[in-house]
């Protein structure tokens, strides 16, 4: 669906024509995305200006991993784990320094796990209010804390969770620029879980999440190592919904990180979604899901393969109807497909040991379902429900290294917001803080991301992809 302001803002001619002219239009930045894979050295040529406290495991799990990332490093002073083994780790600066004039960064990375008490926090503003102008459009900002319920005082607490309120405050003032801020909180023992974290929100594949709080933990037991390149090499992987929009793009880049995808679909969509499969080879299965014996027969399916190590629950369907309107039919179905089908076919593969220890389990959700929706008290529902089995099967599946996660997408345009009446569709892509809609891509390279062995410390979490939607938490 066009965007003719984001078509505008391509063309620096009809830029300058809106600035001179003083034009009230908010123009959105042009996102910067990558459809190249994986590789060893994604954040090479990228200069990081590095702050906090920058000790113990943190500092040098962060050092270590912008290091080799390919990074180029510019890093306070007195931060001694940036004196690694390479002359090179970073360039110096002194703590209150600012950058030069006229020299800009990629990101700006702050670690806030030393952060106590709330006087504090003033290093935050210390460190962001003299560089935040040096951030050049498209960048990055990642912030690093600790669980405030881990803290060792009420105090300690409020300053752990004041970063997520920065945070979230801080993306929607540098969204306008299409850049981003995320919150890791990360928790004791589990920094070795960070490198691929920090590669995927410092690098050009996460242009559409923003504002986020993304838990790094030491829940799920580790199971395999973190390979930057080819991360799904000899997986194989689900995805339901693959003949279009969303599920189609999960299927090119689980594909392109070397899984063997399964791309299901309903039987009237057989011509669509063997196309999706050829082009990626994957392997094809028609399945309605809102059929009873739908699980069964997936998992018959599943079990010839010898099983899966990703499953992405991504079909889903609206029936929108204000609650007095809508009939038996549209609520059934909404739910059926949407949740019902998630709960029975997951349990299903797990009652046959069909799903791999160290395994994904990806479930699409949406802004809809945590802030809800006029007319969509069906799809809410659904979509919440979704939400509430993410966060419940997490703790039963820890203990075999497996992940499960919840993915929100805000406004992506797909034929789904292709459907919406142009005001409101309007409405929706300029409500967030990067003022526009995202792509199926940008909701496909979070869920990559999610697969990848990397993110074992991501689990029970809700992520969303919406640009910084204004609605909702
Ligand atoms: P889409 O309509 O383009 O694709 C959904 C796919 O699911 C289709 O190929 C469809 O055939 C398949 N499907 C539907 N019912 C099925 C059934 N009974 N059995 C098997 N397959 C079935 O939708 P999309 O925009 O790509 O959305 C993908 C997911 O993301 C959905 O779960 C949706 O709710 C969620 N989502 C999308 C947006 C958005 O803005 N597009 C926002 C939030 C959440």
């Amino acid at each position: 669906m066009r965007d003719l302001l984001l078509e505008l803002s391509r063309r620096p001619a009809a830029r300058a024509l809106v600035r001179r002219l003083g034009l009230p239009l908010p123009l959105p930045q042009v996102l910067e995305r990558t459809r190249e894979p994986y590789g060893e050295r994604p954040l090479e040529g990228r200069r990081i200006l590095v702050g906090g406290a920058l000790r113990g495991e943190v500092g040098a799990v962060l050092a270590r991993s912008l290091f080799a990332a390919g990074a180029d490093v510019v890093a306070n002073r007195r931060a001694q784990v940036f004196e690694g083994p390479a002359e090179a780790w970073a360039r110096r600066l002194d703590p209150l320094e600012a950058l030069a004039e006229g020299e800009h960064v990629d990101g700006l990375v702050f670690d806030g796990t030393g952060l106590e008490d709330p006087a504090a926090l003033r290093w935050l503003y210390d460190f962001f209010h003299p560089n935040l102008g040096r951030l050049r459009p498209c960048g990055r900002v990642v912030l690093l804390g600790r669980p405030a319920t881990s803290a060792a005082s009420p105090a300690a607490g409020a300053a752990k969770r004041a970063l997520e309120g920065f945070v979230r405050s801080l993306a929607k003032e540098i969204g306008r620029r299409g850049s981003t801020a995320q919150l890791l909180v990360v928790e004791e023992g589990a920094e070795p879980r960070l490198p691929a974290a920090l590669r995927f929100f410092l690098g050009a594949r996460s242009a559409f999440v923003t504002a986020q709080s993304v838990p790094i933990t030491t829940k799920a037991r580790a199971a395999a190592d973190d390979r930057a390149a080819r991360p799904l090499e000899g997986r194989v992987a689900l995805v339901t919904g693959a003949a279009r929009g969303i599920g189609a793009a999960t299927v090119e880049q689980l594909a392109t990180e070397g899984a063997k995808v399964v791309c299901l679909d309903r039987p009237e969509d057989e011509a669509l979604c063997a196309e999706v499969a050829r082009a990626h080879d994957g392997v094809v299965m028609l399945q309605d899901l809102a059929e009873s014996d739908a699980p069964d027969r997936v998992a018959d399916a599943l079990a010839v393969l010898g099983g899966a190590d990703v499953i992405v629950h991504n079909a889903g369907v609206t029936r929108d109807k204000t609650l007095a309107r809508m009939s038996p039919a549209q609520w059934e179905l909404v739910l059926a497909v949407n949740l019902a089908a998630v709960v029975r076919l997951t349990e299903r593969v797990l009652e046959r040991e069909l799903l791999r220890d160290g395994g994904r389990v990806v479930c699409l959700s949406s802004v809809a379902g945590i802030a809800g929706n006029f007319g969509q008290t069906n799809y809410a529902a659904s979509k919440a429900g979704v939400i509430g089995y993410v966060q419940a099967l997490a703790p039963l599946l820890a203990d075999r290294g497996i992940t499960v996660n919840a993915v929100a997408p805000g406004f992506i345009e797909t034929r789904l917001t292709g459907a919406m009446p142009v005001a409101i569709r309007e409405v929706a892509r300029r409500l967030s803080a990067l003022g526009q809609g995202g792509r199926p891509e940008d909701v496909a390279q979070l869920v990559t991301f999610l697969a990848t062995p990397g993110a074992q410390g991501v689990t029970g979490a809700l992520l969303r992809v919406c640009g910084g939607a204004f609605v909702g938490a």
